[in-house]
């Protein structure tokens, strides 16, 4: 094939960034120890290149991004690779079994152990910095491996494994995970997305598949426990590897599923991470997927000011106090949750929480949106509806960590999510107009 200098280029590289056993771990709302591995946490780096047009994206087996650690990581990585730090995206995963690292419940236990044993004994380590240090050495190493590749893309269809947790119920209210078979279910209150995107990054000989980038909306909360996991993209992985070889390296974006998760309430089984991944797995090996034969790289980006939740003095100050109320009986879940909430956005300054949407454009048939925040399905639905490229990848968790980012209907009808939660109603559909005007912007 031409390898001229308009074709498209791809690297991928990992690294490893499980932090140190003893380590707190994130997720829940106790203090939760690591007592292991049962698989590694990895930083996963694809760097792109057409002509002069360069860009990043990192995916991460953690819960979620830090802003600092987002600014930190991009600034680092430019200085090492010259990539602008507005191309680059960092997302999360979401896996509920790595590292709390950052946020109000973890500066609760990291001050309450300070204060009590003179030292926090479960931060041996510097973990922010050894985060943004996998992160960039992930970048470096993969801006180095560019070398032509063939691409292809498209969307397959998975039903059975996703279902919307939150639930209109017998007495009028809507409920987040009511349980299972539970008989005051009425129906669910939002839609799922089925759709599976997937990019193949393939050698330049067509046949060799290295990479694929694959964005699936379903929680990352499949496996609990103390050891450390990467959810059930490392299954995904695990099993295309089968078809794809030992090299073969997944590269998964979350996509838009902060009311998406998997149980099956009509049933009492609870599926499995290893079964999640295998059956993914099948329906990434079996999409239909069509060549990106004219490349067309390019970036947009955009931060939107939202208007953040507001509180009084006195709603802060008893917050403050309540904070020794989380995870004890003494509380409602709900209640320890908006305490939580109320705590961490007064670690924001100013009236607005800035969201950053990047839009990638692979081709004018593909692009790849992210988006900050564990972003409601439907935000997500709308995105790809109105978007001119017919394989639209979403991804969310990207930059930066502003919990929930649920509908104004949802907003509307409560429940955990919009607790749980910091940019005030209709923040998220301002965030859903901006990635739909960069994509229409870059369509055209
Ligand atoms: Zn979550």
């Amino acid at each position: 094939m031409a390898t001229t200098s308009q074709s498209l280029q791809a690297g991928v590289a990992v690294t490893d960034i499980t932090p140190p056993v003893g380590y707190r771990m994130c997720g829940y709302f106790n203090e939760r120890l690591s007592t292991g591995v049962l698989n590694p946490l990895h930083a996963k780096a694809l760097v792109l290149r057409q002509g002069d047009t360069r860009a990043a994206l990192v995916f991460c087996d953690i819960i979620g991004i830090s802003a600092d650690v987002s600014q930190r990581a991009r600034q680092q990585a430019q200085r090492e690779t010259g990539i602008p730090p507005e191309n680059i995206l960092l997302a999360g995963t979401h896996s509920h079994t790595g590292p709390l690292y950052f946020d109000a419940l973890r500066d609760y236990f990291h001050e309450k152990a300070v204060a009590q044993q003179g030292k926090d004994p479960y931060e041996v380590r510097d973990y922010p910095s050894e985060l943004v240090a996998g992160i960039v050495k992930a970048v470096t190493q993969a801006d180095a491996r560019l070398r032509p590749v063939q691409a292809e893309a498209g969307v397959a269809q998975q039903q059975g494994l996703s279902f919307n947790r939150r639930f209109h119920m017998t007495d009028g209210t809507v409920r987040f995970n009511p349980g299972l078979l539970n008989p005051d279910i009425v129906r669910p209150a939002g839609p799922i997305d089925p759709g599976v995107g997937v990019v193949f990054f393939r050698e330049a000989n067509g046949r060799d598949t290295f990479a694929s980038l694959v964005n699936f909306a379903l929680h990352l909360d499949t496996t609990g426990g103390t050891l450390y996991a990467a959810d059930y993209p490392y299954f995904i992985e695990q099993n295309l590897r089968g078809k794809f070889g030992k090299d073969f390296t997944l590269l998964f974006g979350t996509g838009t599923c902060g009311d998406i998760n998997h149980f099956d309430v009509m049933t009492k089984d609870i599926r499995k991470p290893a079964v999640i991944g295998a059956t993914l797995a099948g329906t990434i090996a079996a999409a239909r997927a069509k060549a990106i034969a004219k490349p067309s790289l390019a970036v947009r980006r955009a931060v939107v000011e939202v208007p953040r939740q507001k509180f009084t003095a006195a709603e802060i100050a008893q917050a403050k106090k309540d904070m020794d109320k989380i995870a004890t009986a003494e509380m409602s879940f709900l209640d320890q949750v908006r305490t939580y909430k109320i705590v961490d956005i007064q670690s924001r300054r100013g009236a607005t929480i800035p969201l950053e949407v990047q839009v990638f454009r692979l081709s004018d048939e593909v692009a790849v949106v992210g988006l900050p925040g564990e972003v409601f399905v439907e935000h997500g639905l709308a995105i790809k509806k109105a978007s001119p490229f017919p394989v639209t990848l979403v991804i969310e968790l990207c930059q930066d960590d502003v919990a929930y980012v649920p509908t104004k209907k949802a907003f509307a009808e409560g429940s955990y999510e919009t607790v749980n939660s910091r940019v005030a109603p209709g923040g998220g559909e301002m965030m859903t107009e901006t990635a739909i005007r960069l994509l229409k912007e870059l369509g055209t």
